[in-house]
């Protein structure tokens, strides 16, 4: 089979080796350099989703769970088990016992995955791994296992693993339209024909669509997610909860750094993605309400953004924020959605709805 996989983040790269290892013939595009998007922008965490478990995804996090595993044993050098603190504070944003019973349900999901499990710290053992965090109200921590990554060179490992099983890869080569009926995929000067096109534009898979006159049973609501880099290298990855949302802050180890992140902010237009300085407030404020060593403006290293599309379905509300969609259109098919950990099942899921 010819297929045109369109997209070089971590989806594309992944359904490009899965067709290629097959044995099909795999053109990947790509209108920039490989892994230059979403995927380099992450908060770089194989992780199963702790948060998405009180959404009740159990199919989805044991999925993620599962899979982080297989990311650690292909490739140790990118990726590597990490233990994460969630302080637990009187009268904080989730009770312990809630919090207590996701970490046992997460560990439940995980069997298998060789993780350790997850355990309750005393305030001052989680004060010894944290000597920054304040302790007023602090009761302790609940401890919990995912792993982290750099998701470029990963990312670039498995577009070299694409290559080496017959995958071709073409940078700086943007799809300017597909057509479903006719699997014509038109290039700047020149187009060909393919049995399979898989749309893995990531935010961008909504534009290509509306450029083809493609119409489609999902729209995309683009989230921009934004990280900052300060100085101080830890050992260990916390969780903070914060005040007054739903929402979690990531501070993790970042090489000699840490990392800081994410936000929720709408964003119209997936090019020119930069974190806003009420983004930056926002991370910093959030830090420092929970750090003695405050976070300043004048300290941030770096900072990067990346665009989550949210899948919603345009009749079926029930299927609102659904985390990934595989829609098939003729010799079409597009991806919407999927997180980085669980990029290879998808991958797998793209192939199967590829077979008839
Ligand atoms: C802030 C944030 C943090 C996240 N953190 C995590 C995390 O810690 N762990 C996790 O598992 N997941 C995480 N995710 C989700 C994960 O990053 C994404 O699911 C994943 O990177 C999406 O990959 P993709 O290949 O679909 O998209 P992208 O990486 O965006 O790739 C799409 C590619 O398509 C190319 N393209 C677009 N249009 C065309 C065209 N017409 N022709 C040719 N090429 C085109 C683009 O240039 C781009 O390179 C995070 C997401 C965000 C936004």
């Amino acid at each position: 089979m010819k297929v045109a996989v369109i997209g070089g983040g971590i989806n594309g790269v992944m359904t490009a080796w899965a067709f290629a290892r097959r044995g099909d013939s795999v053109d990947l595009f790509e209108k920039g350099r490989l892994m230059s998007a979403t995927s380099h922008s992450s908060s770089k965490m194989l992780h199963g989703g702790l948060r998405y478990l009180e959404h009740g995804h159990l199919r989805l996090v044991r999925e993620a769970l599962q899979e982080r595993s297989w990311w650690i044993r292909q490739a140790p050098e990118f990726a590597r088990p990490l233990e994460l603190l969630i302080p637990i504070y009187r009268n904080g944003e989730r009770a312990k016992w809630l919090v207590g019973a996701g970490i046992r349900l997460y560990d439940l999901l995980a069997i298998g995955s060789g993780f350790p499990r997850g355990r309750w710290y005393s305030a001052d053992e989680v004060v010894e791994r944290f000597p920054g965090l304040k302790r007023d109200e602090l009761l302790g921590a609940y401890g919990y296992w995912d792993a982290r990554m750099d998701d470029y060179r990963l990312g670039l490992w498995a577009a070299e693993r694409a290559g080496e099983s017959g995958a071709r890869l073409h940078e700086f080569t943007a799809v300017l339209k597909v057509h479903p009926a006719t699997g014509e995929v038109a290039l700047d000067g020149s187009s060909a024909r393919y049995d399979r096109i898989v749309n893995v534009a990531g935010p961008w898979a909504e534009t290509l669509l509306a450029r083809s006159g493609v119409a489609s049973a999902y729209r995309l609501d683009l989230i921009r997610g934004s990280h900052i880099v300060v100085p101080g290298k830890l050992e260990h990855g916390c969780v903070l909860q914060v005040p007054g949302e739903k929402r979690i802050l990531f501070v993790l180890p970042h090489g000699e750094n840490t990392l800081l992140g994410t936000t929720e902010v709408s964003q119209a237009d997936p090019d020119h993605c930069l974190p806003s300085d009420e983004e930056i407030d926002y991370l910093t404020t959030n830090y420092n309400r929970c750090f003695f060593e405050v976070v300043a403006r004048q300290d941030i290293i770096s900072s990067f953004a990346g665009i989550r599309p949210i899948v919603a379905s345009k009749t079926d509300f029930s299927a609102a924020s659904r985390e990934s969609v595989i829609e098939r259109q003729g010799r079409l098919i597009n991806v919407f959605g999927g997180k980085w950990t669980t990029s290879r099942a998808l991958a797998e899921a793209v192939v199967t709805k590829s077979q008839y």
